[in-house]
């Protein structure tokens, strides 16, 4: 799907919109929609695929610097889409009837104007531009994990944002950032209160963030992590060779995966995709992606029920 990937091919907001349209346009049987508006009024959508009612969700790009994940779930979605337009198999799974029992859900950009920060500069942020440039320039950042007015996303939620607040705090974390600020208070974020409202609406059996990088895969928060999550999280690295692990200190807490966990009781999972530093270089697209390519379609027809 993604040719002509060199060094400065930009997965920005332009090229995600036309490859979503692009999409929609060789696959009718994708559903399309928007669940809410960033910050800088970029609309968050999202394309599924099969049954709406029964269906699990995936979100990528939590994190501006991590665009390569929105690019893995759309590259993958294309996969997928072609085998069910040409009626084939995968592992002796009729896919048609497959997503028809269980559909696939797919946001694949929640922080664009994160990414846009990222691959663009400053000037993509709107009014927020200056208060990204004092904070870049501060910083000396060379990577934009945040939104548009410097709240960690996926320290934004509700689920251990308190404690996670104290420790920020004792980080030095106090005020907006390029990463780790939790926001003045949980769901304060368009992209965050976005993304809750779809969960609230929509009774996915479970939900996947995938975030670059590490190669791993995290699967426990707290007492409300179902006991088949390990399994899930086992059978997932063994098909990646990835590691299962446990988040260090300032990232327990206050992400989506957490959350989703403690409001549902229902499997969430977050996967460090690739090695190396962020932004990961587009060009080791293809290789990250062939390496979890089995991982995604198991994720995708795995009946969560
Ligand atoms: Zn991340």
């Amino acid at each position: 799907m993604f040719e002509n990937i060199t060094d400065n091919y930009k997965f920005n907001f332009l090229t995600r919109k036309s490859v979503i349209s692009n999409l929609l346009k060789n696959y009718n049987f994708i559903s399309y929609g928007i669940i809410g508006k960033s910050l800088c009024n970029r609309p968050i959508e999202y394309l599924s695929i099969g049954n709406k009612n029964n269906c699990n969700l995936w979100v990528s790009a939590h994190h501006g610097s991590e665009y390569i994940t929105s690019m893995i779930v759309l590259n993958f979605l294309d996969n997928i889409c072609e085998k069910i337009k040409q009626n084939q198999k995968l592992y002796g799974i009729d896919l048609k009837e497959q997503f028809n029992k269980q559909g696939l859900v797919i946001v694949p950009c929640l922080n664009h104007d994160g990414v846009e920060i990222q691959l663009m500069g400053p000037n993509s942020a709107g009014k927020y531009s200056n208060l990204v440039s004092k904070i870049i320039s501060e910083n000396h950042a060379e990577i934009w994990q945040a939104n548009a007015r410097g709240v960690d996303l996926n320290h934004n939620y509700n689920a251990g944002w308190e404690k996670l607040h104290i420790l920020e705090q004792k980080n030095n974390i106090t005020g907006p950032s390029y990463k780790r600020y939790g926001g003045t208070h949980f769901h304060s974020e368009p992209e965050t209160i976005s993304l809750v409202n779809f969960c609230e609406k929509n009774n996915f059996n479970s939900a996947t963030a995938f975030h670059s990088q590490g190669e791993e895969i995290y699967w426990d928060y707290g007492k409300n992590t179902p006991k088949i999550s390990r399994n899930i999280a086992n059978i997932l690295a063994i098909s990646s060779k990835y590691t299962i692990n446990s988040p260090e200190q300032l990232a327990t807490g206050g992400g989506f995966k957490d959350w989703f966990i403690t409001r549902f009781k229902k499997p969430g999972f977050t996967i460090e995709v690739g090695l190396g530093k962020n932004p990961l270089p587009i060009t080791n697209f293809e290789n990250i992606y062939t390496k979890i390519e089995p991982m995604l379609y198991i994720n995708s027809i795995y009946d969560f029920n």
